[in-house]
């Protein structure tokens, strides 16, 4: 596997594959890689000729008083997970590479940003969608896969890619989950043990609500107050920051469910703030 942190060579590697008639799949991460990453680039090495990944904590989708310098790190593990999979390449640059001094331009998809984490995390998506599109630009890729975990991040991406008319196919891919139903992600490893004994919590709300959605209920609010009391009552240690059930392609809150929706949480538990989501099609 080689590993690249030069944009420009990133790129060059990239347009030469392009050129050879090579697909490309990619998947951007910030490292200290899981088995929900692994999930990813497992796909993308089956259904493209060359895999890329990339490595890189993204400070401008990170607020002030965010865990950008305390994000968890372990370079050589995440190479050696990447290597284990197939895939091919591994962009790792320095935030200089990505933002040099005079950088100056931004992405902004204005109005999905309004809602969910964007409403708590002002000018993340903004981060989001500036780092994702110079990745693209620099690794070239044909498909590009995404989890569901980040479903407004998802949907932001797709909107970018409709509106700017990128070749590039999101792909999305479902949530990994541990065995107690709590969605993988490396920020885990900061909850304490009581903390993470409670986190499971999060995922039975999700799954309360789509029990009562497949027997037929449809009012919103009926359905996220039984959310909130089951996450009430197993996450004490925990406050919600959002929990709401959106349409799929707007993100705006509903109040009666219809066509495709999502139920959203983010929880601030003392150590970490975990988000989860399912997405459920009404009839
Ligand atoms: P991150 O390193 O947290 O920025 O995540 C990189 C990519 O991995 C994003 O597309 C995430 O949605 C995806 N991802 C993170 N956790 C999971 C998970 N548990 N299952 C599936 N995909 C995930």
């Amino acid at each position: 596997m080689e590993v690249i942190t030069s944009a420009k060579v990133m790129q060059e590697q990239a347009l030469a594959w392009k050129k050879a008639g090579k697909i490309i799949g990619f998947a951007p991460t910030m490292g200290f890689l899981h088995d929900g990453h692994m999930s990813l680039y497992a796909r993308a090495t089956k259904e493209n000729d060359v895999v890329v990944g990339s490595i890189f904590v993204n400070p401008i989708q990170f607020g002030p008083t965010e865990d950008f310098a305390d994000y968890p790190r372990d370079l050589a593990k995440d190479k050696d997970l990447c290597e284990s999979q197939g895939v091919d390449c591994l962009f790792i640059p320095e935030v200089s590479e990505m933002y040099p001094q005079d950088f100056d331009s931004y992405v902004n998809v204005q109005g999905l940003d309004k809602y969910l984490c964007g409403a708590c995390r002002p000018g993340h998506f903004r981060g989001v969608a500036t780092v994702v599109l110079k990745l693209f630009n620099i690794c070239q890729p044909d498909r590009a896969y995404f989890g569901q975990k980040d479903i407004q991040q998802l949907t932001i991406l797709q909107k970018m890619v409709k509106d700017l008319n990128l070749p590039v196919e999101i792909c999305r891919v479902p949530i990994l989950r541990e065995k107690d139903g709590l969605a993988i992600s490396s920020r885990n490893v900061y909850l304490s043990s009581d903390e993470r004994e409670q986190a499971p919590g999060i995922y039975a709300a999700l799954c309360v609500a789509q029990t009562l959605i497949d027997n037929g209920e449809r009012e919103a609010a009926k359905i996220i107050e039984q959310a909130v009391a089951v996450i009430n009552g197993k996450v004490s240690l925990g406050v919600i920051d959002y929990l709401e059930i959106v349409g799929a392609k707007t993100l705006c809150p509903l109040k009666i469910l219809q066509g495709d929706v999502i139920m959203a949480v983010a929880v601030k538990l003392p150590h970490a703030r975990l988000i989860d989501n399912i997405c459920i099609k009404c009839k």
